[in-house]
């Protein structure tokens, strides 16, 4: 299925100099959101890989994250902008394609030693899924694959990556 062709750009957003990968019409698309949950779940699925959890990046993380650990038959974890989760976070600052951020996640959110997916719409310079990656591990769980539905490859995120399989449906 052409993906592509349902992502549109957006010059200067939401600063000048960068060009927005807008993924709105492939979600309203219902062949398409059909084809990326399936694709990623498929791809997960074949590699047997075993997760215990898909931790999904606020907030278009959690468009990807959620229905993609519903057809694993696994659970959904948020990992979330500062201030949004009610109990206690470990917090993590990163340096995002756009600015600087923080990113938290409950304490108790995974059992120790679980094997987890984690999901976002897009990866960049990495920054992001990096500061995730440090949440997962600071609770004693292992990151075990990464979902994208986009990769611009040339700012080169993965390399900023553990070692596991990295699904990614469009590059740019
Ligand atoms: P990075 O941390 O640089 O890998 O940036 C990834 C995060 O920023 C993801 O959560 C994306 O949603 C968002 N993002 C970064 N660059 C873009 C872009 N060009 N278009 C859309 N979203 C972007």
């Amino acid at each position: 299925m052409d993906l592509k062709s349902l992502i549109r750009d957006i010059p200067d957003f939401p600063k000048p100099g960068i060009l927005f990968r807008d993924i709105t019409k492939l979600l309203s698309d219902p062949d398409g959101l059909n084809y990326t949950i399936n694709f990623l779940a498929e791809k997960f699925t074949a590699a047997e890989l075993n997760a215990d959890y898909v931790v999904g990046i606020e907030s278009r993380g959690f468009i990807v994250g959620a229905p993609l650990a519903y057809k694993l038959g696994i659970g959904f974890v948020p990992v979330r902008k500062t201030g949004k989760l009610p109990s206690s976070v470990y917090s993590v600052d990163y340096q995002l394609h756009y600015g600087v951020d923080r990113l938290e996640i409950h304490q108790d959110a995974l059992e120790p030693g679980s094997r987890v997916l984690i999901a976002d719409d897009l990866i960049a310079t990495g920054g992001t899924v990096s500061a995730t990656v440090n949440l997962v591990q600071q609770l004693g769980c292992k990151p075990i694959g990464f979902a994208f539905i986009i990769e611009l490859r040339d700012l080169e995120g993965r390399k900023h990556l553990p070692n596991v399989p990295i699904l990614t449906i469009i590059e740019y």
